[in-house]
């Protein structure tokens, strides 16, 4: 499969800012998303994603910069003029209509004729897995499955790109993995590029091409999964991205370190601070232990349980213990074997 970075690039923001009375929103945004690709805006609340989405769907405009689609200059395009769709966390869709009405409604108002409409919508239902429920109304439905129909509805108008904010926002944890799969699937089979908005990073890391961290308003940093988790480009996103001990100017993930009883041999290669148990949490796959050092700072330690814990963990609080990490693991933050973009 090709690589959809390699693609032309179909969205471009080109030093788009935005305010609201005094606030700045978004501070000059350089952005530029492949066709094909599936492109996460990640970032706290409040960091400017919606308003991104907000000025490619045409729902705002820029107070300067341009946005391209395809390569044109959109700024006096209205919403509907855009070869682009929304779909948003509430759903918004219309409770007196079936599922197979609501999908064709656009359809309809841009004058398809009734019966080709349904065809269309009850292939996009296919698609979600919902044809079957073509004749219910949403009030008929779960959250996940509502949610589904809105997918549909925006993918039957064809876009070349779909905007999704938070759209799994509203679903537990379970349908939401469900969801993020489906989602990926859905993507990856009509090659329509995706621009997603979550703050959540598992999600982000687990569905997208590519990845961009918001921050107040600004891009901290564009990269792959990996680019971002084993090669921050700054210490907000090395915290946001994962969880990190940071000590100077250096990552060190919690899964790089092991702990050994004091006494131990550092191995060749290895770094070693002794310290004290502070916490051992359980967590199945994984036990998290917290480490103060004698100069007082706290060290985060990710073991895999691989061996089957027997009976009680490796170390307790109030325990000595000697965290080691292979040298290879201390990642400089925003160090020069950055791959990639970055702002
Ligand atoms: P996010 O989607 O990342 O949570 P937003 O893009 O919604 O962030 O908001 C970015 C900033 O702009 C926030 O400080 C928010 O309060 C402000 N903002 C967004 N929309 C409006 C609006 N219509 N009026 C005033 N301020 C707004
Ligand atoms: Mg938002």
């Amino acid at each position: 499969m090709q690589d959809p970075r390699q693609n032309h690039p179909i969205v471009q923001l080109e030093g788009v800012a935005k305010s609201y009375g005094g606030a700045v929103a978004l501070s000059r945004l350089d952005l530029t998303v492949h066709a094909g690709e599936f492109f996460t805006l990640l970032g706290p609340s409040g960091s400017g994603k919606t308003t991104s989405l907000r000025l490619i769907a045409g729902f705002e405009r820029p107070d300067s910069g341009r946005i391209l689609l395809d390569g044109q200059d959109v700024a006096t395009l209205p919403p509907f003029a855009r070869a682009v769709n929304t779909v948003f966390q509430d759903y918004a869709l219309f409770p007196h209509l079936t599922l197979v009405e609501n999908v064709a409604y656009g359809l309809r108002a841009r004058k398809m004729p009734k019966a080709q409409a349904h065809a269309e919508a009850e292939k996009a239902l296919d698609a979600v897995k919902l044809v079957d429920f073509a004749a219910r109304k949403p009030a008929q439905l779960s959250g996940g499955q509502r949610q589904r129909v809105a997918l549909a509805r925006a993918m039957v108008n064809r876009p070349r790109v779909l905007l999704l904010d938070e759209p799994l926002g509203a679903l537990d944890l379970k349908l939401r993995h469900q969801m993020q799969q489906e989602l990926k699937r859905l993507q990856f089979e009509t090659g329509i590029t995706f621009i997603y908005v979550t703050h959540d990073q598992d999600e982000a890391l687990s569905m997208s091409d590519r990845i961009a961290v918001f921050s107040h308003g600004r891009i901290e940093q564009i990269g792959t999964a990996f680019d971002l988790y084993e090669r921050p480009a700054s210490a907000f996103v090395a915290d946001f991205v994962g969880s990190s001990n940071i000590l100077g100017n250096t990552l060190l993930r919690p899964e790089k370190l092991h702990l050994l009883a004091p006494g131990n041999a550092v191995p060749a290669g290895y770094e070693a601070r002794p310290g004290t148990v502070r916490e051992a949490i359980y967590l199945g796959a994984v036990t998290r232990y917290s480490l103060a050092l004698e100069d007082g700072a706290a060290l985060q330690v990710m073991e895999a349980n691989i061996v089957p814990v027997q009976g009680a963990l490796r170390f307790a609080p109030g325990d000595a213990a000697l965290a080691v990490w292979p040298r290879s693991a201390c990642v400089e933050i925003g160090g020069s074997s950055q791959q990639g973009e970055r702002k």
